[in-house]
């Protein structure tokens, strides 16, 4: 028998079919060992056949691995020559996705125990008096049973060893799945879908539509409406892929889903060990488990028969990949919604503007949410214009609305969170007296401040501006270029308050295997009074207790250099303020601009979304940005510099070809420094593209794929979610 294997070494040159030896009982997806090049490497085998075009005395033959089941499926090879394929990278790179990284560095194992048990009655046994450790771990196993050694031996050093040499009882190596939540235990809270719920669930069973949008207003129960689904495939016997934004997944909702599903659900998340993820996925692949949650990742879940994919949050920038293969899970989603014949529920208070035309114009079913749970009212938005406060002479992070309702939160027992906006290190210029932000000419979006050369760039078309010493509208001179940090906050706002007790999340504060979990949990349990973080505390978390929501620089993110700014900026505000009021208790949320009028924030504030859309929808039509274009960014990276700009010239010539032969589907192209000319001691180098009609992206990552060498990195980036 001969086998096509794909040797996981991720290089174009290896990038191919090899044939190799095998065994009659060799499957189609197993991982092998293969002889290449002098080594022995991982290999998968992709296919079977009879006859080689090779000599067959020329073949090395491949020994098996010991998994109980072909790590790869069906479906999985498939999905991952289509991914190949698609983003023209190496097969090796595709099929790694689909599994844990624990199992190709082959540092983690099946944990196995040894257990023991007797084989001769203790009344039989010849033990002397002496032997105490013996007659102890005789007697405990002639009471309880097959124990473990490890137990035993720390009651009775040595005795079951003895007991084993003298044919009194036998050990045995059992395997054990490693359970990450062994600890943890909660009441199954049993729920009777509302109307609207109910009626979204039959929907989605009945519309023929594989795309599902269902578009709620924070709090109204769409996690609900996921668990049914979910609950629904179990009993029929098939599998689920829940997805949702690693920092959703918190203490609560994994206490959640852990009292319904039990050992039916593997939960996927960072905070497991290595070991503990290699065992749920194994649990997913034999089929023991048949509900994989975790984030972006798990939608390469190893499982079969899928009868549901949900994306919660489906807008969240997380979803698509920072590196290679920079898929998008959205398109892996819907590749396997359609070959398992099974539904793609998204769903998100704030859709993304791409996917919510797609609902408008019928690709995808529409199902809307527009009441919270017992109709609870949404919390009630303030406006706290901070050019006012500036111009009072308050230089704090806090206008006196806000700490007007920080106090009565206090005083009435509840508890408040304070949000700062801030992410990434690109920085705009912001005039504090008036608002004026320095945006492009050109593209409208807003210009970023490089230190280094000491001016202003447009990240879309390259264009420089000379610094400001002065606001060009009012002519102020209190010009910003930061905002103030988490720390700074905590730290005034403890002067401000003495008693208040404070927890701060961000980067710095959640780093270590549980730091978000710890700090989410503290809050939870009431152990705080006002928790300061960043983005990480905008989502999903249900804080029953929480009725004020401080917004402290709504603007930051309707200025970063992004085209999506504005639609980032209106999640971001929904998402925060949907923390507030969440139970009985009406909630409050206080934002703080220095650009009152803006209309994101107007929209965002009345919950505007339909609103909201149909504005930033004609700024796009207009603008010619996505969805109506695609903007390309091939980059092109190395550590010495003179190779990489010779790649750069390389795939700038092979892209201009393209450009000079297809100008009429380009609307944009040219080639420059990356806005941030070097990171990790990579020079960094760039070609920019915006496309009216993507059909040239094949050709596109054929000439990058074609650039490509062993010291210049060559990387293409579709609607990149960062231009830095
Ligand atoms: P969303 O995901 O849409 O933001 P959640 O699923 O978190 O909303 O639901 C909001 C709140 O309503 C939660 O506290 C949840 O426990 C509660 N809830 C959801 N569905 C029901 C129901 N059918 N009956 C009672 N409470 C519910
Ligand atoms: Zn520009």
């Amino acid at each position: 028998m001969i086998a096509e294997v794909i040797v996981d070494i991720a290089a174009n040159e290896t990038d191919r079919i090899f044939d190799y030896l095998c065994d009659e009982n060799t499957i189609v997806g197993s991982r092998v060992r293969a002889p290449f090049g002098g080594k022995t490497v991982t290999g998968f085998v992709m296919k079977l056949k009879e006859t080689s075009d090779y000599p067959m005395e020329k073949l090395k033959k491949i020994q098996p691995t010991p998994d109980e089941l072909p790590a790869l499926n069906a479906e999985c090879l498939s999905l991952a020559e289509k991914l190949a394929a698609r983003y023209r990278v190496p097969k090796a790179l595709t099929l790694r996705l689909f599994l844990p990284a624990e199992m190709r560095t082959g540092k983690v194992r099946e944990l196995t125990k040894n257990f023991a048990e007797l084989l001769v009655p203790f009344e039989e046994m010849k033990l002397v008096k002496s032997a105490k450790n013996q007659i102890g771990a005789a007697n405990y196993l002639a009471e309880n049973g097959k124990t473990e050694c490890a137990y035993l031996n720390n009651l009775f050093p040595g005795g079951v060893a003895a007991l084993a040499q003298k044919g009194y009882a036998k050990i045995t190596q059992e395997q054990i799945k490693r359970d990450p939540y062994k600890t943890v235990t909660a009441e199954r809270v049993e729920r009777v879908l509302t109307p609207d719920q109910g009626r979204a669930v039959k929907t989605i069973g009945e519309d023929k539509r594989t795309v599902q949008l269902l578009h709620g207003v924070t709090g109204s129960g769409k996690t609900e409406i996921y668990l049914t689904l979910i609950a629904a495939c179990l009993a029929r016997g098939e599998s689920s892929i829940f997805l949702v934004p690693e920092i959703s997944l918190t203490p609560q909702m994994l206490l959640q889903l852990r009292a319904r599903f039990g050992k039916n659900a593997a939960i996927l998340h960072s905070g497991l060990s290595a070991g503990e993820r290699f065992d749920e996925w194994w649990r997913l692949r034999t089929g023991e488990a048949k509900i994989a949650i975790g984030a972006r990742s798990a939608i390469f879940a190893p499982m079969e028969n899928l009868g549901v994919i949900i994306i919660d949050e489906e807008h969240d920038s997380s979803y698509s990949s920072e590196s290679a293969p920079r898929y998008n899970t959205f398109d892996v989603a819907l590749l396997r919604a359609k070959k398992n014949g099974c539904k793609l529920v998204l769903g998100s208070a704030t859709p993304s503007v791409e996917t919510y035309k797609k609902a408008k114009e019928g690709e995808f079913s529409l199902i809307r949410l527009d009441k919270r749970i017992n109709k609870r009212p949404l919390p009630e938005i303030l406006i706290a214009d901070m050019r006012r406060e500036v111009r009072k002479g308050n230089n704090s992070a806090f206008s006196s609305a806000l700490k007007e309702e920080i106090e009565k939160c206090l005083a009435a027992e509840k508890q408040a969170i304070l949000f700062l906006n801030r992410r990434g290190y690109s920085q705009t210029v912001i005039c504090k007296e008036c608002g004026y932000v320095a945006k492009c000419d050109s593209c409208d979006v807003s210009l970023t401040y490089h230190r280094d050369e000491n001016c202003l760039k447009c990240h879309y078309c390259g264009m420089k501006y000379g610094m400001l010493t002065a606001c060009p509208d009012c002519g102020g001179v209190k010009l910003s270029y930061a905002g103030t940090g988490t720390q700074r906050v905590v730290s005034d706002l403890q002067k401000l308050y003495p008693a208040a007790r404070i927890l701060r999340m961000d980067n710095d504060t959640t780093s270590g295997k549980e730091g978000h979990y710890k700090i989410l949990k503290a809050f939870a349990e009431k152990k705080a009074d006002i928790l300061v973080g960043t983005q990480m505390i905008a989502k999903g978390h249900d804080f029953p207790e929480v009725t004020l929501v401080g917004i402290l620089d709504a603007d930051m993110s309707l200025h970063f250099s992004d085209y999506r700014s504005g639609e980032r900026t209106f999640q971001l505000l929904t998402q925060v303020a949907g923390r507030s009021g969440r139970a009985e208790e009406k909630g409050k949320v206080v934002l703080q601009t220095f650009d009152p009028e803006n209309e994101v924030l107007r929209f965002a504030t009345t919950y505007n979304y339909e609103g909201f859309y149909e504005n930033e929808i004609s700024l796009r039509t207009a603008m010619a940005f996505p969805p109506f274009s695609k903007i390309v960014r091939v980059l092109i990276s190395g550590e010495d510099d003179k190779k990489t700009l010779e790649g750069l010239r390389e795939v700038y010539f092979g892209l201009k070809e393209i450009y000079e032969r297809n100008a009429e589907k380009f609307l944009f192209f040219d080639k420059m420094r990356a806005p941030i000319k070097r990171i990790q001691n990579k020079y960094r180098y760039q070609v920019l593209m915006r496309l009216s009609d993507p059909s040239v992206l094949p050709l596109v990552y054929e000439v990058c794929a074609a650039a490509k060498t062993r010291d210049v990195l060559v990387s293409v980036e579709e609607n990149p979610t960062n231009l830095s």
